[in-house]
């Protein structure tokens, strides 16, 4: 690994640790030139099967994209994003799979987006599963009040929700 300080050729490893419940191996490397110390990570390769039946790697910048605009004007901020697209990569590397198909990261989005925000839930769902008629989002609707989000609950303690962001902090790539 490149020094990224000095751009010398090589470093050693001083750590390796595993981390995100042994999803990840981060190393700790010195450079033998200038001494710099620097992280890397190392983890599976997730990919996602895109409809044309291309494949690239799974990206949480995509999956906040993808919910930001249904989020818009709602109390969801950065943070809650971040951690939403974290949820959303450890629940589907929990599939085992390593490739998948784009479909499931649209599934694997909405229980976690329902739990941050009811209404953007309801934009997303209405467009990902291309809700047509009123009857659509009545019956959605419907189910939302039927099963009312648990989870939902849990994280407005903050005890919950401090714990997790930090959790979210962790996966900064250094
Ligand atoms: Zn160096």
């Amino acid at each position: 690994m490149i020094c990224p300080f000095c751009r010398h050729d090589d470093s050693r490893v001083v750590d390796s640790r595993p981390v995100e419940d042994g999803t990840q191996i981060r190393r700790r490397r010195e450079c033998p030139e200038c001494g710099a110390r620097f992280s890397t990570q190392e983890t599976t390769l997730l990919n996602i099967i895109k409809r044309s039946g291309a494949t690239e790697p799974f990206s949480r910048e995509k999956v906040i994209a993808g919910v930001r605009k249904a989020c818009q004007g709602r109390p969801v901020n950065n943070d809650d994003l971040a951690l939403l697209a974290q949820r959303v990569e450890e629940t589907l590397r929990a599939s085992g799979q390593a490739e998948i198909e784009a479909q499931e990261v649209g599934l694997a989005i909405l229980a976690p987006l329902r739990e941050l925000d009811e209404i953007a839930y309801l934009r997303y769902a209405s467009v990902y599963r291309n809700f047509n008629s009123l009857a659509d989002f009545e019956g959605e609707i419907a189910l939302l009040r039927a099963v009312p989000s648990q989870a939902a609950k849990e994280t407005n303690s903050p005890a919950v929700k401090n714990a997790d962001l930090s959790a979210g902090k962790s996966s900064v790539k250094i």
